[in-house]
């Protein structure tokens, strides 16, 4: 008799608790309608968040998910949830600077949830609320370094990557006992080529920074 009493309180208490989670969990989503993380990025790129039903089978085959703090399917599981302060633990992660783009995730899901285009998407708007986490400021900098090196010659120079990458981050001397032997196997051109119409490129560029507010 005793014990039927404990388990009674116990599934009470236990049903106030859950009622609670769920009170708050509507309270959150009706903050923001509309204008979530979620719906922004669904109407940007076009990828339904909520066909991803979490069997994991993107995050198994990731290459980089040991490395990430949070695991592709739960970036998508917080993107459903819809709640604000998930949005900044999304924006501030390091996974979404990790992702390779490599599309391995995409090849296995059953949903055909494009996720690289999911992380493509956290990333700018990760730069635009400056919201970048510390340690992906270099992957930041190789990013820009990669855009401002087609920018300027209409497709990529290794030697100017390189250094513009060198010169945001100060890593001087990282990798540079690799450059003799690369140069010597003409792996490095230190005179760039540039395609023939790089004003256009540039026209391109110009345009892409207009739409976006600035941003590249
Ligand atoms: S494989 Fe697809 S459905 Fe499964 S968790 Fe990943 S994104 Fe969601
Ligand atoms: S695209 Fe990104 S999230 Fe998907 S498997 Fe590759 S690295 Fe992982």
């Amino acid at each position: 008799m005793i014990i039927c009493s404990i388990q009674l309180i116990f599934f009470c208490i236990k049903r106030q608790l859950n009622r609670f989670n769920i009170e708050i969990v509507h309270e959150s989503i009706e903050t923001k309608p509309g204008n979530s993380l979620k719906s922004r990025l669904e109407e940007s790129v076009g990828v339904i968040v909520s066909h991803c039903y979490q069997c994991g089978k993107c995050t198994a085959g990731c290459p980089l998910n040991e490395d990430m703090d949070i695991k592709p399917n739960q970036v998508l599981r917080m993107l459903q949830a819809e709640l604000p302060g998930y949005e900044d633990k999304l924006l501030s992660s390091l996974s979404i600077w990790l992702c390779l783009a490599c599309d391995t995730c995409y090849s296995r899901c059953p949903q055909e949830v494009k996720l690289s285009q999911v992380m493509d998407f956290l990333r700018q708007e990760s730069v635009r609320q400056n919201k970048v986490n510390p340690k992906a400021k270099d992957i930041l900098s190789f990013h820009k370094a990669f855009l401002e090196t087609i920018e300027k010659n209409g497709k990529l120079n290794e030697v100017w990557l390189t250094l513009n990458y060198k010169l945001k981050t100060l890593n001087m001397i990282q990798d540079v006992q690799k450059a003799p032997s690369m140069f010597f196997k003409g792996k490095l051109n230190p005179i760039p080529s540039r395609i023939q119409h790089v004003k256009e490129m540039e026209k391109i560029f110009q345009r892409i920074s207009e739409n976006e507010g600035g941003d590249k």
